[in-house]
């Protein structure tokens, strides 16, 4: 979830701490409410080690020495010329004013500088950026996107976030917030005509908002229009990884998908992109990359449509092999 990007990239900045100008293998780390990810990704696209741990839930200090200890498994390196490079993924983003974290669902990781703290504590250099631009990175780099000059990278999950990457390299922008399209609001209207649901519009969002993309395409969002549909609780799994697929169940699934095209228009009118990558939980139900191409044309400002749209090829990885990647020399723009 690119819950609100600002993100973009946090670099631990002491001079001490030498960059490796490109390095052999990086250490990649998705950092999640619940669970740490840990890999080694070589320079290759191989990834020589993984582990996962549990995100300890009692303080800062704590999640920064698990952090620590992670690393040190990964790579016991002690010679700082030799050591591997930190990137780290997450949902919440860095502040470009203040360099501190903010609107992390791990709360305690908000105000502080983990970039810098991480980099103290390893004496070596750490990156952080939000977890959707990682995604987007990962697929640019050596996924779905590989072959193609300009790529949007969706997340379909618990939140609904997007980056961009333009000849492999992140575009951040003097705000930061390229590619942070799940908080635009989505142009209903367009829609209410073209099928027969109970729409209950006016979706409240966190950010303060009414009807965002994401009130209406992430896992919550699903949910909600299944239950205005049946007023049964459900959750998006359950909804759209029955096998027996009801009458509700495919009805949702075809709004879904049609609100997906949509929403995605508005992404090929800005800025075209040669492909859509869809990442998250929610991509992986069986036919959406079709269905979305089905239904976009009636809206894209076009006589063609000739986008394409993939689920990642990294799966679930994407993530973390994009926190490494931030180590790639092209991996963000220099202007930002
Ligand atoms: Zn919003």
């Amino acid at each position: 979830m690119k819950s609100s990007k600002e993100p973009s990239v946090a670099l631990d900045s002491n001079p001490e701490h030498a960059l490796p100008a490109t390095p052999k293998a990086r250490i990649g780390i998705d950092l999640g409410g619940t669970k740490i990810e840990v890999i080694c990704l070589e320079h290759s696209g191989l990834v020589s080690y993984q582990k996962r741990f549990d995100t300890p839930r009692d303080g800062y200090e704590s999640i920064l020495k698990a952090l620590a200890d992670a690393i040190y498994l990964a790579d016991p390196e002690t010679d700082p010329g030799l050591m591997k490079p930190i990137g780290i993924g997450m949902p919440g983003a860095v502040s470009k004013k203040t360099g501190l974290m903010k609107n992390c669902n791990t709360t305690e990781l908000n105000h502080r500088n983990l970039a810098a703290d991480l980099g103290e504590v390893l004496n070596r250099p750490v990156k952080i950026a939000n977890d959707a631009d990682c995604f987007t990175l990962s697929e640019a780099i050596d996924g779905a996107g590989q072959d193609y000059h300009c790529v949007f990278g969706v997340i379909l999950g618990t939140g609904v976030g997007g980056g961009i990457a333009i000849h492999q390299t992140l575009l951040a922008g003097p705000n930061a917030i390229a590619g942070e399209w799940g908080h635009n609001r989505i142009p209903l209207e367009r829609l209410q005509s073209d099928i027969d649901f109970p729409w209950a519009l006016d979706r409240p969002c966190y950010c303060g908002q009414r009807d965002c993309i994401e009130t209406w395409l992430s896992g919550a969002g699903v949910a909600k229009s299944y239950e205005a549909l049946t007023g049964e609780r459900w959750t998006a799994a359950q909804i759209f990884e029955n096998p027996d697929q009801s009458e509700a169940t495919q009805k949702t699934f075809q709004q879904y998908s049609q609100l997906c095209a949509l929403s995605l228009s508005t992404v090929i009118n800005l800025i075209d992109p040669e492909i859509i990558v869809l990442g998250g939980g929610l991509s992986k139900t069986p036919g959406l990359c079709a269905a979305i191409a089905g239904h976009w044309a009636h809206y894209v400002f076009s006589d063609q449509v000739d986008t394409r749209i993939e689920s990642a090829q990294h799966g679930d990885a994407s993530g973390v092999r994009g926190a490494a990647w931030l180590w790639s020399p092209s991996a963000y723009s220099t202007f930002r």
